[in-house]
């Protein structure tokens, strides 16, 4: 008997027909005598529309975040009632849990707050006597002033992990509208092939990098307290698939684990692509010592990301360029910020675009192959695709470029790189 968390995401839950199809799926691990907890999204398209209502009751989209969480944290509310009744409609024992309820404590950053504590006890008692849990994804509660904080979108994976650690399960399984992990989205690129598995590191890159098949803190999480984690597709027929056996983990879908547990390891295991990036350059600034502080110094003070930086020689070494991308949702905060900066920075002129997108190639096999980079440059460059910053990390060489050429650079380099399916 295993204990198991089970999460399914916006579309898995888009209509009625969809939550009985959840049932299915939840009472097949039922029969085979493990017990659940199930961790629900919001209907597909319910937090959007949530969102927007807060956008547009505000001015300025200055709204109070306490707000936007009070309003936002609904969606997932219904979704946990309506399949707790689907599942009693089946005749299961079944109750739905809000995050307040459990509780999910979470940190005070409303709108992105990060879990700090479940207690698990009284869930794992409860989902011991056979009844299933249902656990709305996506919120907690912070402690202080005991108000419902949401986790960010996409945020219900994070739910799923959290509990699934909280509880101690044997595994987390997360069901979306694919069929596991793929080489890069297969919405993109039709050749993308799944992988059976793919380390934590290489997910978290992944993750953080836009491919938004899982929240990058759900995989975090995953990766610290070693959680068993699948992707599957909710899609299949509940009676196709195999309950889950710890005995016999089935090779459907993609399995999250450590790297020693991955036998032929690739080089290049995925692509991923980000297109909410902006891109700020800062022509003719002195080139003297301490200048780079002067202008990240007031954007961290500011709180807002900086993440590649590209800064130019320049042969007199009086004045230079300084290029760096920003999330594109913070590009006016950032440009008012080095405005207020420019006393202290001297001066500068400033260019600054939103049509720019972020390409990575991943693999844990580039600690030890090298030419990944070049091989990189010189596919995009055959494809007159212009880089405009680079970055790098141990397992990941990422570039800026136009977003016209996102979806020709992806493909171009999925192939270059032997991820194409036959
Ligand atoms: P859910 O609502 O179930 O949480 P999401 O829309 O958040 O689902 O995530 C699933 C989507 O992630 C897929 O439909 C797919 O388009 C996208 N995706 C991006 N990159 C990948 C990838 N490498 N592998 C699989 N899916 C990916
Ligand atoms: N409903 C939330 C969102 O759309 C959380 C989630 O689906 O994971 O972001
Ligand atoms: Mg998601």
């Amino acid at each position: 008997m295993a204990v198991v968390v089970m999460k399914f995401g916006g579309t898995s839950v888009a209509t009625i027909e969809r939550i009985q199809n959840v049932a299915r799926h939840v009472k097949r691990e039922v029969d085979a005598g493990n017990k659940v907890a199930v961790v629900v999204s919001a209907m597909s398209g319910v937090t959007n529309q949530l969102v927007s209502w807060v956008n547009d009751a505000s001015e300025k989209r200055l709204y109070d975040t306490k707000e936007y969480d009070a309003v936002v944290a609904t969606g997932e509310q219904v979704t946990a009632g309506l399949l707790a009744i689907a599942l009693q409609t089946l005749g299961l024992k079944a109750r739905s849990w809000t995050g307040w309820q459990i509780p999910i404590e979470t940190s005070t950053a409303h709108g992105s707050a990060r879990i700090l504590n479940i207690p698990g006890d009284e869930m794992r008692a409860r989902i011991d006597t056979g009844e299933v849990a249902v656990v709305t994804g996506f919120q907690g509660i912070e402690p202080t002033e005991k108000r419902v904080a949401t986790l960010g979108r996409g945020g219900s994976d994070t739910s799923a992990v959290a509990m699934a650690v909280a509880l101690k399960a044997d595994v987390c399984d997360i069901y979306t509208d694919v069929d596991g992990v793929y080489t890069t989205d297969p919405r993109i690129v039709p050749k993308a092939k799944r992988l059976p598995k793919i380390s934590y590191e290489e997910m978290l890159e992944m993750a953080s990098l836009g491919s938004k098949v899982l929240q990058t803190r759900s995989v975090e999480l995953g990766m610290v307290y070693k959680m068993r984690t699948r992707v599957l597709s909710s899609f299949v027929a509940p009676d196709a698939m195999q309950a889950f056996d710890p005995k016999h983990i089935e090779n459907i879908g993609t399995i999250v684990c450590d790297e020693d547990e991955i036998v032929e390891q690739q080089v290049v295991s995925g692509i991923a692509y980000a297109k909410d990036e902006a891109k700020v350059t800062m022509l003719n600034v002195d080139d003297k010592p301490g200048i780079a502080a002067r202008i990240f110094g007031p954007l961290a003070d500011a709180n807002i990301n900086v993440d590649m930086i590209v800064q130019n020689i320049t042969p007199d070494g009086k004045k230079t360029d300084m290029t760096f991308t920003v999330q594109a949702g913070e590009l006016p905060r950032a440009l008012a910020v080095l405005k207020q900066a420019q006393a202290d920075i001297g001066h500068f002129d400033i260019k600054s675009s939103a049509d720019v997108v972020k390409i990575s190639v991943i693999g844990v096999g580039m600690r030890s192959h090298a030419g990944v980079a070049a091989k990189m440059f010189k596919t995009l460059s055959d494809k007159g695709i212009n880089i405009h910053a680079i970055s790098t990390s141990e397992i990941k060489i990422s570039v800026l470029i136009d977003a016209a050429y996102a979806e020709l650079a992806v493909r171009s380099l999925h192939t270059a790189y032997g991820l194409d399916s036959d």
